[in-house]
């Protein structure tokens, strides 16, 4: 296979496939509320992806060089029958890891199915352990203890190496990021901080809103001493830190202070089948439509190839060079994160 390369010479590696635009959370950094209403008009079920339509471009992908498939959303959960997509993801010959991110409100009973359906690795997101902290993260939707015993649940059943994300907001959970790191300390469970980001153009995103990674790796470093450590593979989104006491490690994802476009392999697709090179794209391709109108398996692939091979996005290392934030694609809600 010939490895196609975008125009700064990065392969295409990680496509991160949005099942479902819904959410039944609100967190204000990717769905607020006053927006995200009863009445919102999200996603009817024939503009949804259809499960064929979602193996089919897994396929297509992995002809391209993709090995790694990342299920997110909107909630994830909230798509019926995922586990027998992702059976269906598991056998494609070239993907090597299918991973998910989930909320974890529907994770509990979900568990098993997900583990028997082969799915790799499980990322929780859960932004502090303060109850209402939390709600003010997810816009009153779930208690901490919901998600925690989710993630009991899917440790029981037998899913290793959990990561739990935490977007840090200032002003809102900045003071729990050291609770959440010292309940996770020695379990095995790796707690990674995210940058509050200005994806979309609706959460009012500010750069005063910002945690920096300096500053979460300062308050935690203060009560359990950190020491750097180098990435597990090149590209690896998370800055890595262990507890100098060998009890286990944290990560730190900061596009904003530490931006890591060099190092890009990563795709989206949205559940209405849009194609963005990039998370903070203002364009997107159109695959739903050629999926629908009978084109070859052939045409998919040029299409996909053509925009790759034109890539030249670094939206996260121009950022600060911009006096106003430009207007951007898609909401983190349809593609994902
Ligand atoms: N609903 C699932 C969840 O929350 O885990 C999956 C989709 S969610 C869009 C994927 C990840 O993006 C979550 O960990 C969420 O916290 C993160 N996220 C959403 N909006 C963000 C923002 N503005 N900045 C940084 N991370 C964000
Ligand atoms: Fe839903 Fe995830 Fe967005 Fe929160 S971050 S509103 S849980 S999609
Ligand atoms: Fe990749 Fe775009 Fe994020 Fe840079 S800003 S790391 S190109 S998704």
């Amino acid at each position: 296979m010939t490895i196609l390369r975008d125009k700064f010479g990065r392969p295409m590696r990680d496509l991160r496939i949005s099942v479902m635009d819904k959410c039944n959370f609100r967190c204000p950094y990717c769905m607020p509320a006053e927006i995200f209403g009863e009445n919102y008009d999200f996603l009817k079920k024939d503009q949804l992806l259809s499960d064929d339509e979602l193996v089919r471009l897994g396929e297509l992908f992995a002809q391209l060089g993709v090995t790694k498939l990342r299920i997110t959303g909107g909630e994830p959960l909230i798509r019926r029958n995922l586990d027998q997509i992702i059976r269906r993801w598991m056998a494609i010959p070239g993907i090597e890891d299918v991973a998910m991110t989930t909320n974890g409100y529907f994770l509990k009973p979900m568990a098993q199915k997900l583990k028997d359906s082969g799915l790799h690795r499980l990322t929780i997101s859960l932004d502090s352990l303060d109850d209402e902290v939390f709600s003010q993260m997810n816009g009153a939707r779930s208690s901490a203890t919901r998600v925690l015993e989710a993630l009991e649940e899917a440790q029981r059943v037998g899913f290793e190496n959990i990561k739990i994300n935490c977007v840090v907001k200032k002003g809102v959970n900045g003071h729990t990021v050291v609770d959440l790191a010292r309940h996770f300390k020695g379990t095995g469970v790796i707690v990674r901080y995210i940058e509050y980001m200005d994806v979309g153009n609706i959460n009012g995103w500010k750069l005063d809103d910002v945690v920096t990674a300096d500053e979460i790796i300062a308050i935690i470093n203060a009560e359990m001493p950190l020491v750097e450590v180098p990435p597990n593979y090149r590209g690896e989104v998370a800055n890595r830190y262990q507890y100098a006491d060998g009890t286990g490690e944290i990560g730190l994802i900061a596009s904003v202070t530490r931006p890591f476009c060099g190092d890009c392999t990563r795709v989206r697709l949205s559940a209405a089948g849009e194609f963005y090179t990039c998370l903070f794209g203002k364009q997107a391709l159109d695959l739903r439509t050629p999926l629908r109108d009978g084109s070859t398996d052939a045409d998919v692939l040029q299409l996909i190839s053509d925009v790759w091979s034109h890539r030249s996005d670094r939206y996260s290392e121009r950022r600060t060079s911009f006096t106003e934030l430009p207007t951007k694609g898609a909401e983190m809600f349809r593609i994902g994160g």
